[in-house]
Parts: C-alpha cells; structure tokens; sequence
C-alpha cells in the first residue's frame, strides 16, 4: 500500500439543517491525480475548505504528510506544502505577471506565508518565479499587466503562483472553470505533467478534462463520497449513473 500524502477520516460539516460533508473519508496518493466530482451544492468546496483550512470539520480529522493537520490554520498549512488555486481568482489584477508570481515566491500572497519561509535573496525569488512560469507556459507574459491576459492563461498564473511555493500537494477548486477549449487543453496538459511533482486533489466540473485527468475519481453526492475509483469503473458505477452521471 502507497503511503497518502494527504488524508480525510470522515469529515463532517453542518450548516444549521444542512449536512454538507457527510463522513467523508478520502487519500491522495504520490503521483496521482485524484478528482472530485458531484452535482452543484454536493459539498465539494466545503470539502475543500475542511482540507485546507479555512473550515474546522465538526467530526473528523485531515492529515497531511503524515502529521494531524485538523487544527493547524490555513497558513499553517501551507507552509507545510499545502498548494492550492482558488475557485475565484485571487490574483493581484493591476501587477504584472512576473509581479504576481514573485509575491506567491514571497509566500505573501493570501496572508503573509513569507513570514516563517527562509529569506530569500531577490533574484532567488525573481528565478523561483520566472521558473515558474515557464514551466506554465507564460514566460512572455513576465511583464504584462495580469488583467490584460485571457482568462485561460490566469488560469494558468494561479497554478504557477501555487508552484512557487514547491508544493508537495496541490488542491484545486475547479481551475478549468469558465474556459475555453484552447485553454483547458493547455492546463490540462500541465496539470498532467505536474503530478509526478506532487500529486492533485481535484475538483472539477469539466468531465473532458476530469476523464482525461483522473487516476482516480470519487463522486460527491448529498456530501457523501458514493464512490471512488478510476475512471473506467466510475463510469460502469450504475449508482453513479443514476445519481450523477445521467448516461
Ligand atoms: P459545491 O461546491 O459542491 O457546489 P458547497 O460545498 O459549496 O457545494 O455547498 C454544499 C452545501 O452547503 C450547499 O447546500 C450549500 O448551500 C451549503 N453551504 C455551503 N457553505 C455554506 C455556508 N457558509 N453557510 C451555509 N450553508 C452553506
Ligand atoms: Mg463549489
């Protein structure tokens, strides 16, 4: 059995009546791709946020890199290696992109994580940060002005951000939302070779890229995980079907 690089023992969150996460229960293993997916309102954000931090799960535990991480803040965290891109842009729209990945290098970026990461030399960061965004395709792009790029490829600055802080996990809310094929298929491509790196706990609602993606799936309905496997078997699931899939 692969060691988990990240773990969820059934956790549970309620919102007054509403049970959002239901005993969730779910790993992420080195090198994989591991997807979420479930209807609107299934409880995936919520999941996410237990993950990461910015939510206490009123049952349960998260642990991440071997360590019980359920008390631990979202800073915390991610100073541990916790990588994550937000449903809706964080970015800082009027700096340039090699200004944006430098802050995320910083580890300033969503609350001063700079604070206990080594102090950096500028060109060290400068370098991390220009590394970055080669490696997501967006080394011409240094010095533009972030707002002045398409969606897709803020898209892909969020991800190279994440990287500058040499994650040894990723957790993304649905980064393909709102794009267009050209530009799916690129971050597609990059989220694949980025797996080897440290591994993606996925939430996604683009089934192309999900199927494409996925080592493994685990389906999210009413906050209850109905099933986990890889795609092939998702796909056979009939409870899956029935509940979400509608095929
Ligand atoms: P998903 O991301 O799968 O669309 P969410 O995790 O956003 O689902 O929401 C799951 C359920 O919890 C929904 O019924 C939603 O209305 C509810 N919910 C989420 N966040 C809150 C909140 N802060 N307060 C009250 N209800 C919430
Ligand atoms: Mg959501």
């Amino acid at each position: 059995m692969t060691e988990s690089v990240l773990s969820t023992f059934g956790i549970t969150k309620r919102f007054g009546a509403v049970t959002a996460c239901d005993g969730v229960t779910l790993d992420l293993r080195p090198g994989e791709i591991h997807a979420i997916i479930g209807p609107n309102g299934a409880g995936k954000s919520t999941l996410i946020a237990q993950i990461c931090g910015g939510l206490r799960p009123d049952e349960g535990r998260v642990s991440f890199l071997g360590q019980d991480v359920t008390a631990l803040s979202t800073r915390k965290r991610a100073q541990m290696g916790l990588g994550r891109t937000f449903q809706i842009s964080a970015l800082a729209m009027e700096d340039t992109v090699l200004q944006n990945a430098v802050l995320g290098a910083l580890g300033a970026r969503g609350g001063a994580l700079g604070l206990l990461r080594p102090v950096l030399g500028d060109a060290d960061l400068r370098a991390r940060a220009l590394h970055a965004l080669e490696r997501a395709g967006l080394a011409d792009q240094a010095r533009t002005r972030t707002a002045e790029l398409s969606h897709g490829q803020r898209r892909q600055l969020e991800v190279a951000v994440a990287l500058t802080l040499e994650p040894r996990a990723f957790v993304m809310d649905e980064p393909m939302a709102g794009m267009g094929s050209e530009g799916s298929a690129q971050l597609t491509q990059f989220l694949s070779d980025l797996r080897a790196e440290a591994p993606i706990l996925l939430v996604e609602h683009d089934m192309d890229a999900v199927f494409a993606l996925a080592d493994r799936l685990s389906v999210l309905v009413y906050g209850k995980i109905i099933a986990t496997g890889t795609v092939d078997e998702i796909r056979r699931n009939p409870e899956v079907q029935t509940a979400y899939l509608g095929e």
